[in-house]
This record gives C-alpha cells, sequence and structure tokens, in this order.
C-alpha cells in the first residue's frame, strides 16, 4: 500500500475521454499510474463517439474552450466517423473529426515526435535524437475546391476583391479531360504557425528546420518561406542566438536528403500535407505510431496533449470477445506526463513535475528491462525480451515507479 501523501494540483487539466481500446487504456492508466499519486483535479469532457452524438457533438466544442480557458488538456484517441462508423453508432450525422474540430478552434501546429528507447533502432542507422515534425495543420490541399475537367475548355484562377476589383490567371487550356484543383492559406495562419514553431524550438532548446518548394511555388511557398524569415529577424533571431540554436531554411527536397543524414535532434517544421507525409515516414522508421507523443499548440499558449495512434479497433473487438490483449499504452501514459509536466510548470508546482519526469522514467526503464507489447517485440534487439498483455506491461511500470516515488 502507498501511504505517501498525494501530490495536489492547482488548476484543472481538460481530460478528454475517447473511444474503443484508448478508452479501456485510459481508465487503466488512471487507475494504475496517476490516481495513487496524484489527487487528480480534471474537467472531464467524454468525448466517446455515443457522448459526441447525444450532445451534438457539442461537448467537443465545450472541450476546446476548456482548453482555451485552463491552457493545458490530454486527450483520449477517438473515432472519426466514416460511413461505417454511422451505422456502427447508429449517428444522426456524420460528426467531424474531434481532432479538426479542436485544431480549428485552438488554431495550433501540431508537434509529433518519436520515444526512443535502446532496444529499438531506428531504421535509419544515423538517427540518434528524436525527430520533431511541426506540421501546419491548416488549409493548403485539406481546404481545396476540385474540378474533373470534362473536356476541352479554359481553366482560371479569378480573385474578385471586395472593392470588386479582379484578378485573373489562365491555369491552362484543357485540349482534353483531366483535374483541376484550387487552394489556399491564410497570412494569419501561417504567422501564427510561425510563431508556435519558434517557440517551441525556444522552449525545447532545438533547432528549427522550415522547408518547401518556394522555387517552383513562387508566390505560395514563396510566401511561406518570407513570413518565417520576417518573424525569424524580427522576433526571435536574439533569442535563438541566445539559446545557441538555429533557424535554417531549405528547399523540401533538400531537407528530406538532409533529414535521412542527420543525428535528429531538431524540429522540422512542415506545411500541411508534408506533415501528414513526413511524420508517417518520421515514426515508422523510428519503429512505431505507439511511441509517438503529439501535442497541439495554439498561438496563444495552450497546449493539447495525445497519442498519436488511433483508437485501435482491431484490438478492441479481440477485447471485446474476451481475448488477452497487448496494447501498447505508452503514447497515451506520454500524453498524461506531458500535460502534467506542463500544468505543473504553469502553475509552478515542482512535484508534479517531478512525478510526470518519474512515469516516463519508469516507462524507459521497463522498455529497456525488456518488458514489452507486442508490437514492439518485433524491433526489439540486444535485450532479452518479455512480452506481456496490457495489463501487466502497465503492472510492470508500476512497480518501477513506486520504487522510484518511494
Ligand atoms: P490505429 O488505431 O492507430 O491502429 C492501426 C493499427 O496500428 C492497429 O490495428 C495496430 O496494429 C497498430 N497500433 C496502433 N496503436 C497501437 C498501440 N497503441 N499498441 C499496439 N498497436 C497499435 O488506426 P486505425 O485502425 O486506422 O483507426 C482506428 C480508429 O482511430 C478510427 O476510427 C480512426 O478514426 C481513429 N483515429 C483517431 C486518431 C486520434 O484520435 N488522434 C488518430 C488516428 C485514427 P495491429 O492490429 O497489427 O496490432
Ligand atoms: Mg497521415
Amino acid at each position: 500500500m502507498n501511504t505517501m501523501e498525494k501530490i495536489r494540483m492547482k488548476t484543472p487539466l481538460v481530460e478528454m475521454d475517447g473511444d474503443e481500446m484508448t478508452r479501456i487504456l485510459w481508465r487503466q492508466i488512471k487507475d494504475e499510474l496517476l490516481l495513487p499519486f496524484v489527487e487528480l483535479k480534471t474537467e472531464y469532457y467524454d468525448l466517446g463517439l455515443p457522448e459526441r452524438e447525444r450532445t451534438k457533438d457539442q461537448v467537443t466544442t465545450d472541450a476546446a474552450n476548456a482548453i482555451k480557458k485552463y491552457g493545458v488538456g490530454v486527450k483520449c484517441a477517438t473515432i472519426t466517423p466514416n460511413a461505417q462508423r454511422v451505422e456502427e453508432y447508429h449517428l444522426s450525422e456524420m460528426w467531424k473529426s474531434p481532432n479538426g474540430t479542436i485544431r480549428a478552434i485552438l488554431d495550433g501546429t501540431v508537434f509529433r515526435a518519436p520515444i526512443l528507447i535502446d532496444a529499438v533502432k531506428p531504421s535509419v542507422r544515423t538517427w540518434k535524437r528524436p525527430i520533431t515534425i511541426a506540421r501546419h495543420a491548416y488549409g493548403d490541399v485539406y481546404k481545396n475546391a476540385e474540378i474533373r475537367v470534362p473536356g476541352p475548355g479554359r481553366a482560371e484562377l479569378l480573385f474578385t476583391g471586395e472593392d470588386g476589383r479582379e484578378e485573373r490567371r489562365t491555369v491552362y487550356d484543357f485540349e482534353g479531360p483531366g483535374v483541376l484543383q484550387g487552394i489556399y492559406n491564410k497570412d494569419s495562419s501561417i504567422r501564427s504557425f510561425a510563431h508556435t514553431c519558434f517557440r517551441y524550438a525556444l522552449e525545447t532548446k532545438q533547432d528549427l528546420w522550415f522547408a518547401t518548394k518556394d522555387t517552383i511555388s513562387k508566390t505560395y511557398d514563396h510566401t511561406f518561406k518570407d513570413l518565417f524569415t520576417e518573424i525569424y529577424e524580427a522576433d526571435y533571431r536574439a533569442a535563438f542566438e541566445a539559446a545557441g540554436i538555429r533557424y535554417f531554411y531549405t528547399l523540401i527536397d533538400d531537407a528530406v536528403a538532409r533529414v535521412i543524414r542527420s543525428e535528429g535532434g531538431f524540429i522540422w517544421a512542415c506545411k500541411n500535407y508534408d506533415g501528414d507525409v513526413m511524420s508517417d515516414m518520421v515514426s515508422t522508421a523510428f519503429g512505431s505510431l505507439a511511441m509517438m507523443t503529439s501535442v497541439l499548440v495554439s498561438p496563444d499558449g495552450c497546449w493539447e496533449y495525445e497519442a498519436a495512434h488511433g483508437t485501435v479497433t482491431r484490438h478492441y473487438y479481440r477485447y471485446l470477445n474476451g481475448e488477452e490483449t497487448s496494447t501498447n499504452p505508452i503514447a497515451t501514459i506520454y500524453a498524461w506526463s506531458g500535460a502534467l509536466r506542463k500544468r505543473g510548470e504553469l502553475d509552478a508546482l515542482p512535484d508534479l513535475v517531478s512525478f510526470a519526469d518519474a512515469l516516463e522514467a519508469a516507462c524507459l526503464k521497463t522498455l529497456n528491462d525488456g518488458v514489452m507489447t507486442k508490437d514492439l517485440v518485433s524491433l526489439a534487439e540486444g535485450v532479452e525480451v518479455r512480452a506481456v498483455n496490457t495489463a501487466a506491461f502497465l503492472a510492470a511500470i508500476r512497480e518501477r515507479l513506486d520504487a522510484a516515488l518511494r
């Protein structure tokens, strides 16, 4: 029995529960690793699909506004409904992705970083430290307008100003069928993306890389480059130099080559699509999506922590069938430790910060001792591995956490 006094909190953490296997993990993590040690103070929002349906998704908006109010949130993975989910959950509507809704309200940038352990070597031999991807999560191809061009004709780009002034460009004179797409972004969003990246680099004391295709896209991508440069020179150069870190811009193809040859240990800021694709590549090369942390940072300083993976549906159905599951809880535990640490920093609660450190250290010790969930077993080398189910894995972390905090 643990008789030590529990760590107290000041400001509540915005707790967002989720779906399927990760909802099960959520409960287990709280019971086994958090509640025995921390007088957990949270404002609870159930973002599980049934509650989103019951509240017509109002609960998601309420949760996002609560993050704006309190500053720090922790989120469980949630189902983004598709047609099949609409049937499965008898939904009245195909509710939007909660992450998309929260991002739109917080106007944030998503930072994803792998959790490295000795036993799992990155596929890229030179990588020694984590590479954090900062993805601009607004606009571009994700907010496009597309036309399937049926046959010959002229495609034009037309902007009509509020004053009625028109600007027109011919995109292409089609001689036959083809495809056409219009995309956009906003200076305000690019600027907040830049500010968030520069601040995150300072906060984590890592170099910041940014890359676009400005040689080809001389207006669109070049604007990204120019705004980053302008903001860096005006607001961050001095602080970067004082911190001994640097900002570095290059072409996206050059960046890809350099990233592969690098040792890691920097933040790679990416436009929306590049970030989508590159974060999957980087996380896979580092080992596993189950070992990837994800935090949404808003320009006004709000922090939302989550795991990068989804609700692990396949494992959930096995769980419902009464089968044993070996789902990796590490990314979800790190979402909690990240949120608690940030809450501790903001509220000047050193005990809470130390607890977050101890929790992460216990996770790493467990893994480095070779106790692992099944997803990692096939990746591990140089250590005698014991594959365990989720409950045994959490118990092994608890044992080490108890020992560290005693
Ligand atoms: P997923 O939940 O990430 O799982 C895909 C596969 O990756 C799993 O079947 C499993 O492989 C492996 N995996 C992922 N996380 C794991 C973990 N913690 N431990 C062990 N293995 C893990 O992606 P999905 O199946 O495509 O999506 C499921 C649901 O999640 C969807 O409804 C989607 O909308 C939602 N989703 C939510 C978020 C979010 O909330 N941030 C993100 C992505 C997806 P094996 O089955 O081979 O073991
Ligand atoms: Mg993707």
